[in-house]
């Protein structure tokens, strides 16, 4: 083919693309100033965008934006970095601050997140125990007001699922999943969900390849990784070539995929009670 003909192609697939609801599972909308960049994500076609916490403000932005936005729902929570400065009574200070905002604000927000442990960050053992202690605490939280989390991890696979296994959650998002096949494959039999970023890469083909796409979602972790939450697109375009299904089937099925797991349009005007 030539490569008039290919540039034609691939204009053809924007276009086709640009009609396809989408959804973004993990993202941080607090770190993007450009309010436009947002709303041109919705226009394409970004209907569902959870938007995460990493502490009290962050927690408190992502909920006022889904106010602002119908596209946008908020997780809140505290993440293992944020952890790693809260000890003795700052840290029951801080869950009952995110407790306060589940009570008062329970409509907008469907998650618990952004939570987990990062030993990339952790420097020792007792900040390790310091990012398990408030891990822990969130998961309960998520256990005590129902609602799915979306887990953050870095080099501590094996002690995330540990600690879920022990803790019970149900629904769990294993964001930007960075394990290995064995640890992907525990979390399907558990029923989580391992949520793709639109970073590609060799191994994370091979993970997409090998579960079952009820188990996948779809993320642009934007602004961390992805530039906005229109960068879904590439995800879920990886999704749909490893699993050689139409890009279309695939987005459909994430979409719904991603609002069974946040409860998201459950009823009609209905979010969370
Ligand atoms: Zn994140």
């Amino acid at each position: 083919m030539g490569m008039r003909g290919l540039v034609k192609d691939v204009e053809r697939e924007t276009k086709r693309a640009q009609k396809v609801e989408l959804a973004d599972a993990h993202c941080h909308l607090d770190l993007i100033t450009d309010h436009q960049l947002v709303l041109e994500a919705v226009n394409y076609g970004v209907l569902t965008i959870v938007t995460d916490g990493i502490d009290l403000v962050t927690s408190k932005t992502a909920i006022r934006i889904s106010q602002l936005n119908k596209n946008v729902y908020a997780a809140v929570g505290i993440d293992p970095e944020k952890a790693l400065y809260l000890e003795g009574m700052l840290v029951n200070r801080g869950v009952e601050d995110i407790k306060g905002l589940l009570k008062s604000n329970s409509e907008r927000i469907v998650g618990i997140g952004e939570i987990g442990l990062d030993y990339t960050k952790a420097k020792d053992s007792s900040q390790i125990k310091r990012q398990k202690n408030m891990f822990e605490k969130m998961l309960d939280l998520a256990n005590e007001f129902e609602l799915p989390v979306s887990v953050h991890s870095r080099e501590s696979m094996d002690d995330v699922l540990s600690i879920l296994k022990e803790k019970g959650n149900k629904k769990v998002q294993l964001h930007f999943f960075e394990g290995n096949m064995q640890q992907a494959k525990d979390s399907e039999r558990r029923g989580y969900m391992i949520s793709i970023p639109p970073i590609d890469s060799s191994k994370r083909r091979s993970i997409i390849k090998d579960i079952a796409i009820d188990n996948l979602m779809p993320e642009s972790d934007s602004p961390v990784v992805g530039a906005t939450p229109k960068d879904v697109e590439k995800s879920v375009r990886m999704i749909a070539e490893v699993k050689g299904i139409d890009f279309e089937r695939a987005a459909e099925t994430l979409v719904s995929n991603t609002k069974r797991f946040f409860n998201i349009g459950a009823k009609p005007g209905f979010m969370r009670s």
